[in-house]
């Protein structure tokens, strides 16, 4: 379903309040963002106070509940200070606290039609960065993490702890899609007044609160309107009205009650659809140990999302780390795109947008370059869109370069390429994943213990579950099985996927021959790029070090399952450059006949929807699953991941409900077993 379009940011004026700070005033609804007498201080009274958030967060630590993570829904991000101000309160209370194994966590929600550019979000904060010192490293991980302004939900894990994910889009339609029934402790109600914005105050919005409250969740707003009480009142909130901030004269809180004021008939529950039954169905909430079995780039990631949250993980490999399909010596991260309307449900997109904050997230932790972004030029050979369809995306994430500066950038200055770059689609943030790098970072993590052991069974028992080897078993709490086309022999009730042989070949060019080379990676239905492999990265390929190389591919030949290198897929992979870039023929002839080439062969797991599996596979909640990424695990993996830990802790995940049951290894596009060797 077709809903949304591009995204309109703020307009915005700028006027002094109170204290003589420069503040913005919407100019689409003529209203204040916060009040002129103190933001900062109206913050922290309307929403941090009453809704008792500093008792309530302390209390988590003395609750012995595993998940404790506390969830925050917002109407109405703005300029982000509500959160920032709730982040500051957390950050304080968790720093005087004795750690625990499975640390709290904040969760915050919120809903944003107009977000701020990133400059007037850096404008509208700078002033409490004088205010209050404490804030600054706050609002500088903010703005560093601030998303690409397009429709949709933006997970942003800005502390070990915090984690902020932003729907752009009309919040009541982005209410609708969110996949958390019962899971809102508390709600901000921030949207303008009533009277310039009605469509925040609306009886479908309040109705949707109450199907997204937990027991007891509680809400505070500025507003004392009578549609605001009437509303929250009908949905089943107890409110109250108590002292408002500065001139205001009374605010409103509430708490959601299941026998809300005197009637005491427990209120019916709201019709689950199947696809939400589903979702509820998947909550579990007590493990402490899992066991993560596969260790290419969805065993890898798991395991990483899940030990962020505290989880002990045991990552296990029969042969090595990235021994398989992941293993080549860089993927290229680029999405296939879509018109702007389908952006926030199509998995290629937000993928890889959460990809790209994940990889540049990774590089920080490692002494080696992780995610390299160079931008990847593609010649929308076979592509979704066209050059007026990406006209439609912030220039951030998609454009069209002028013929003359893609040859520029490609570096290819003595052909003439004005015919085939006369169309194109430059994806600035982009690039090259290292995967050995990666790797390194992963099995690192102080939650991971990798292992090398074959599982040959899994056995589910009354405690967890016992994978049990050639010589030697395992116990843990759950498995998260991450074995691509081995999956379903590990359990049969993991679809059967199809099987994609796939070769990448490389070679090292003469310095000569880079120079007559594409400068970065290049996308045309196959791809190219040039790399220099770093120290490490020859246990894993044949590559050398420091040396740069060119690499291009990937074959694709359907229900091969061997894995030696062939000729004819080098001559087949070649072509392919050749049919896009005709120009290169004469330094690849030459490259042929004076280097060698260089391969690596994996078989890929296909779906016949494309999309991978993630989520449960048993009724009891102790065996998972997250595979079947096609060729495309670097992009969909990390985000995929996070769906995973989301759903494995009860939290509510950073896709749309919708998408969560696409990703369900039991959705129905899997019912129809393929034949076997397809
Ligand atoms: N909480 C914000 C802060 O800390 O700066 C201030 C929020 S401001 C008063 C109200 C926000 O609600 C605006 O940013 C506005 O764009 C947003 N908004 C208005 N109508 C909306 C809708 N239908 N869906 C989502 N956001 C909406």
């Amino acid at each position: 379903m077709v809903t949304e379009a591009g995204i309109t940011p703020a307009r915005l004026e700028w006027r002094s309040d109170d204290l003589g700070n420069v503040v913005p005033i919407s100019l689409d609804f003529d209203d204040v963002y916060y009040s002129l007498v103190d933001g900062l201080a109206e913050s922290r009274y309307v929403f941090i106070e009453q809704n008792h958030l500093p008792e309530r967060f302390t209390k988590l630590w003395s609750n012995d509940a595993q998940n404790n993570t506390f969830t925050i829904a917002e109407l109405g991000f703005g300029t982000g200070l509500n959160f920032l101000a709730t982040w500051q309160v957390w950050h304080t209370i968790a720093s005087q606290q004795a750690s625990k194994t499975l640390s709290p966590r904040l969760h915050f929600i919120s809903f944003e039609k107009h977000p701020l550019t990133l400059t007037d979000l850096a404008r509208s904060l700078k002033p409490w960065t004088d205010k209050d010192p404490t804030l600054v490293p706050l609002i500088a991980r903010l703005l560093d993490c601030y998303p690409v302004l397009v429709a949709g939900c933006h997970r942003l894990n800005l502390s070990e702890t915090v984690t902020l994910d932003l729907w752009l889009g009309d919040a009541g339609e982005n209410l609708t899609k969110l996949a958390g029934d019962g899971r809102i402790n508390a709600w901000y109600l921030d949207g303008f007044a009533p009277k310039v914005n009605e469509t925040l105050w609306a009886t479908h919005i309040f109705k949707q609160m109450a199907k997204l409250s937990a027991t007891r969740a509680t809400v505070s707003t500025f507003s004392c309107a009578g549609v605001v009480k009437r509303g929250l009142m009908d949905a089943g909130f107890e409110i109250s009205k108590v002292k408002g901030f500065g001139r205001k004269r009374e605010m409103l809180t509430g708490v959601y009650s299941e026998f809300p004021n005197s009637s005491k008939k427990p209120r019916p529950n709201p019709p689950l659809t199947k696809e939400r039954e589903q979702i509820n169905l998947w909550h579990r909430k007590n493990f402490s140990h899992v066991a993560v079995i596969g260790s290419g780039i969805s065993g890898l990631v798991s395991a990483w999302a899940l030990a962020q949250r505290g989880m002990k993980v045991t990552l296990l490999d029969k042969t090595a780390p990235l021994a398989e399909a992941s293993g080549n010596p860089r993927a290229v991260l680029a999405p296939k795109m879509t018109p702007i309307a389908h952006v926030s449900e199509h998995l290629h997109s937000i993928g890889y947008l959460y990809a790209v904050r994940f990889y540049q997230e990774i590089n920080t932790l490692s002494s080696q370059l992780v995610f390299e972004q160079t931008g990847v030029l593609d010649l929308l050979t076979k592509a979704n869109v066209n050059v007026s369809q990406i006209a439609d995306y912030p220039d951030k994430m998609a454009t069209t370069l002028s013929t003359e500066n893609a040859q520029k950038l490609l570096g290819l200055n003595e052909q003439d390429l004005s015919v085939v770059l006369s169309e194109n689609l430059f994806l600035p943030q982009g690039g090259l994943v290292n995967p050995q790098a990666l790797a390194d970072v992963v099995i690192k993590h102080d939650n991971i213990q990798y292992r090398q052991f074959e599982v040959l069974t899994i056995q589910e028992t009354v405690r967890g579950v016992v994978l049990k080897g050639r010589e030697s078993e395992l116990k843990a709490d759950a498995v998260v099985i991450c074995s691509a086309h081995a999956s379903h022999k590990l359990d049969a009730r993991i679809f059967d996927f199809r099987k994609i042989r796939g070769q990448l070949s490389w070679f090292a060019p003469t310095s000569e021959q880079l120079k007559q080379l594409p400068n970065l990676p290049l996308k045309f239905g196959g791809y190219c790029s040039p790399f220099t492999p770093s120290i490490g990265d020859e246990t894993l390929n044949s590559v050398t070090p420091n040396v740069p190389h060119f690499l291009f591919g990937a074959s694709f030949v359907r229900n091969d399952l061997s894995t030696d290198i062939q000729a004819n897929e080098h001559a087949s992979n070649m072509q392919k450059v050749l049919d896009a870039l005709p120009e290169l023929q004469t330094v690849l002839d030459d490259a042929l006949q004076s280097n060698q080439l260089y391969a690596r062969v994996g078989i890929r797991a296909q779906t016949p929807d494309y999309h991978p599996v993630v989520g449960k596979v048993d009724e009891a909640g102790k065996v998972w699953t997250m595979s079947g990424m096609g060729s495309k695990g670097f992009a969909f993996a990390p985000l995929c991941s996070e769906v995973l830990a989301d759903l494995m802790l009860g939290n509510v995940p950073a896709v749309s409900g919708e998408m969560v049951a696409r990703l369900s290894p039991h959705r129905k596009t899997l019912q129809t077993s393929l034949n076997h060797t397809r």
